[in-house]
Order: structure tokens, then sequence, then C-alpha cells
């Protein structure tokens, strides 16, 4: 009996030995399943790493490389989690501007259009943030916490876009929970934002060179290499969706005169001011305006018809005749002569467009000036 007894108690003591060896195994094979799945997607993300580069620079424009950003990001780094945001920094202001965002949640609404403490923290650091639960970093205060979002941020990452030692903005992934984040996310989110910042700043100069190409520099108006293409796109979608299409020729009358009495520059300033009338006063139409050569400017009114396009060549005509130049103290006096022109469907060429209008714009000047000729 006793030796029974003795035999049972040691095989409860086997029995529960290995229950705890099983417990532990499991324990440790949890462990390195998690380790598993988080290497799986470490390799993922940077096999991933070359498709993201060609697929930044794919397209120079501005607008793409910062969406294309934000998806990516999103997607791999956040797993389409919490938000994802980009700024950049309005170089003329001096201040962050919220660009785009990517959020779980549709109905979440960020107020902070220039940014918050944390941001606050990355620019004024220029590196990266790991905040793993904001209610115990003590780096924060957490009246400040409260920024103009209702959203609380409990988590989150945030890498400066940081190109030749400029500051360009910052790409920021967050959370309303805490702990959402690690160290290899923040580390792949900076290898992103190095990558970002050289495409983001490419695609500036892209676009600045583009804008200087396409306008003019003396008064800002389109040129007119660029006019033309977008006169035959217009001319095209006009004739596919019959919609309206009328086109303005104007030309300062006597403007040699300017230039004679009070010198070039003087021209100049009219040659601005005219460009500035034209802006104003077409502010609430859907049109294209460009210094068509010296003292001759072309303005395209899309779905303007005859009748329109006279009432406005008419009113532009009185605007620039009322306006007043000053030139060493002396009041001068500006008139333009209008041609205009209709869009018909038999046209074949914009060329014949364009001579429609420069006819009736010498028209307009055979009839004594100052007026406008259809
Ligand atoms: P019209 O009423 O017949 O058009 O007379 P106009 O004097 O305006 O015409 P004309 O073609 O004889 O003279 C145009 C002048 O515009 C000649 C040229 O010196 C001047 N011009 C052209 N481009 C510029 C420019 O960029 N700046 C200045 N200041 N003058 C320019
Ligand atoms: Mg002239
Ligand atoms: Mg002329």
């Amino acid at each position: 009996m006793l030796l029974f007894n003795k035999r049972s108690e040691q095989l409860r003591f086997n029995i529960r030995r290995c229950q705890e060896e099983s417990n532990i195994l499991a324990d440790e094979n949890l462990k390195l399943s998690q380790s598993n799945s988080s290497l799986e997607e470490k390799i993922n993300r940077y096999n991933n790493l070359k498709n993201i580069i060609e697929k930044i620079n794919q397209d120079l424009g501005l607008e793409y490389v910062i969406n294309t950003l934000a998806d990516i990001v999103f997607s791999l780094v956040s797993r389409n989690k919490g938000a994802c945001l980009l700024y950049l920094v309005d170089q003329s202001r001096q201040k962050l501007n919220l660009l785009t965002t990517r959020k779980e949640n549709d109905q979440l609404i960020i107020k902070d259009k220039e940014g918050d403490i944390f941001d606050a923290w990355v620019v004024k650091h220029t590196s990266p943030l790991l905040v793993e639960d904001s209610r115990k970093d003590f780096r924060f205060d957490p009246q400040k916490l409260k920024g103009a979002d209702k959203r609380q941020v409990r988590s989150l990452i945030s890498a400066p876009l940081i190109s030749e030692n400029k500051f360009l903005g910052i790409l920021r992934l967050d959370s309303q929970d805490p702990q959402a984040y690690n160290q290899d996310d923040l580390r792949f989110l900076v290898i992103i934002s190095d990558i970002a910042a050289v495409a983001i700043e490419n695609s500036e100069f892209f676009e600045k060179t583009r804008d200087l190409a396409i306008h003019d520099s003396l008064t800002g108006l389109f040129t007119k290499n660029y006019f033309l293409e977008r006169l035959s796109q217009e001319c095209l979608a006009s004739r596919r969706q019959k919609v309206a299409l009328s086109l303005l020729m104007l030309d300062v009358d006597l403007f040699k005169n300017y230039n004679d009495r009070f010198g070039h520059a003087s021209g100049d300033i009219v040659l601005k001011r005219i460009s500035t009338l034209i802006n104003e006063f077409l502010v609430d139409q859907n049109y294209l305006a460009c210094r068509f050569g010296g003292e001759e400017f072309c303005i395209l009114l899309l779905g303007a018809d005859k009748g329109q396009a006279l009432d406005i060549a008419e009113s532009l005509r009185g605007v620039i005749e009322a306006s007043k130049i000053n030139f060493r103290r002396q009041e001068a006096k500006v008139t333009a002569s209008i041609g205009v022109a209709v869009f018909s469907q038999d046209m074949d060429k914009e060329d014949d467009f364009i001579r429609k209008a420069d006819a009736a714009m010498y028209a307009a000047k055979e009839a004594g000036r100052n007026q406008v000729k259809c």
C-alpha cells in the first residue's frame, strides 16, 4: 500500500513537470512564431524597397509623389491602421502645411493643419520620433496634448523629410492606441522618408522649372507656346463635346508712344498693369490668358458664345480705358483694341481661329482703335 502511494505521488509529480515543460515549450513556440512573423514582415518590407523607389520616382509631379508616399507608408508600415499625415514646409510662411492624410476611420477630421506638439518636436530636433505612449512620455506636456483635434494620439512614429540639409516636411503615422509602433517601424519609416525627401525635392524643382517655362517673366501670364498647346486641346474638346469657345486678341493702342515718352521701363509697367486688369476682370470666368507677343495678349474664354465673348471684350476694354497709370506725376491714358473670334466646327486648324481674332483686332485698329470687333 505504502509502495502504491509513493508511486502514485511520483506519477503526479511527473505529470506536473510534464505540464510545466509543455507550458514553457508552448510559450517559447508562441514567441518564436511571433518573431518569425515579425521577421517575415521585415523581409517583406525590405524586399519592397526597390519597388517603392521605382514607384515614387515614376512621375515627377509633386501631387503624385506625395500621394504615392502616403499610400505606401500607410499600408506597409501602419498596416492601414490609425492615420498617416504628410506635411511640407510652406517656404513663404515658414510653417508646416498638412498636404495629405490617410485614415483608418474616414470620419476622423484632422484640424491641426500646421502640426501639433509632436511635429513641433520633430521640427525642433530635426530627428525621428517614437512615442510609445503619450501619457507616459515625459517629453510632452499632458496639458498641451489636447490640440485642436478631439482625437487622442496615444502613440506615433514621425520622421523629418530632409534633403541636402534642407528641412522639407514630416512624414508621420499615429494611433489612438498605445504601443502601435516599434523601433523597427520607425527605422523603416526613416528609410522611406530619406528616399521620399529626394523625390519631393526633385519634383519641387521640376514644378518650379515647368512653372517658369509656361509663364511669361514680365506679366506672369502664360507663354505663347504653352497657350497654343492648351488652345489645341481645348479646340479638340470643344469639337467632341460641342461646347462654345471664344478667343480675344488684345493689342495695346499706340504703345510705342509710352516707350518714347516715358521710357521702356514705364512701358513694361503698362504691360504688367494690363495683365493684372485682365486677371482681375476675368476672375469669375473660365479662361486662359497669354502674352502673345510684345504688347499683344490672347485670351481664350471657355464656354463663352459670341454674345458672351463680345460682352466680356467690351467690358474689359472699358476697364482698361478707365484705369489710371501715373508716370512722373503725369497721368497716362491706356486703351486697347480687341478682336473677337468664335470657334466653329468647320475650322480645321486652330490657326484659323487665331487668324480670325487677329483680323478682327486689326479691323478695330483701322476703325479708330479703343474698340471691339468680331
Ligand atoms: P498700334 O496701336 O497700331 O498697335 O500701335 P503700337 O505703337 O502699339 O504698335 P507698334 O507695333 O508700332 O509698336 C509696338 C511697340 O511695343 C514696339 C516695341 O518697342 C514695344 N514693345 C514690344 N515688347 C515690349 C516690351 O516687352 N516692353 C516694352 N516696354 N515695349 C515693348
Ligand atoms: Mg499696339
Ligand atoms: Mg502689336
